[in-house]
């Protein structure tokens, strides 16, 4: 019988290198899937609906919201972001892990309902990368700049919440630990359990 997929949590300040990391990992893991987030939030040069998010308006947020439609949600930037429930829970049923890429304030409430989600931190190793990563993206304004980086202090002040922690000073060597990571959650010896019943059955005689 297969098992349903395991759910991971990854929050990191804007700047840390989050989605570059999740987006190698996925390519490197087939049966790990990321959750397309809904968002109000205005799209970004070179970003796509349905791809990065999915675009919605405040109106149709809130009729999701009412409709129960969100596993978590949360404001962040003055924008709305919510993570659909359905796709969650029909993707894990599948038997593919999930990846949520959301704050703090969404990796709580997923905690909350699913205790056995799996909670990742990534740190950026100073603040002076950070500022250097923000910067050097360069679709955003000076003080917009600024804002990010200050919400990205108040995102780090909430790393203890997560189980596991990478520091993302180099891309190689985080990307190794965030895989290794994945692979040791397979390993659990409960996991093990249930997707090898039947050959443990036998071993045991
Ligand atoms: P950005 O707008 O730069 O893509 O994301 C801003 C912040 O919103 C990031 O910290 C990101 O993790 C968070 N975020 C993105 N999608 C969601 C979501 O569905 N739920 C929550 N709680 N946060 C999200």
């Amino acid at each position: 019988m297969s098992s349903k997929g395991i759910l991971y949590t990854v929050s990191a300040p804007s700047g840390a290198g989050k989605t570059s990391l999740v987006n190698a990992l996925v390519k490197s893991s087939p049966e790990v899937c990321v959750s397309v987030s809904h968002t109000t939030r205005p799209m970004r040069p070179g970003e796509q609906d349905g791809v990065n998010y999915h675009f919605v308006d405040h109106a149709r947020f809130e009729a999701m919201l009412a409709e129960n439609a969100f596993l978590e949600h949360a404001k962040v930037f003055s924008n709305l972001y919510g993570t659909s429930r359905h796709w969650v829970e029909d993707t894990l049923n599948q038997g593919l892990d999930v990846i949520l890429e959301i704050d703090w304030q969404g990796a709580r409430q997923v905690r909350e309902q699913l205790q056995d989600t799996v909670s990742l931190f990534i740190l950026p190793p100073s603040l002076a990368a950070l500022r250097q990563r923000l910067t050097g993206r360069g679709q955003d304004q000076p003080e917009v700049i600024e804002a990010r980086m200050n919400e990205a202090i108040n995102e780090i002040s909430h790393y203890r919440d997560a189980d596991y922690l990478i520091i993302n000073d180099d891309f190689t060597t985080a990307l190794a630990q965030f895989q290794a990571l994945i692979t040791s959650q397979h390993l659990r010896r409960d996991r093990q359990e249930q997707v090898h019943k039947a050959m443990l059955d036998e071993l045991l005689g």
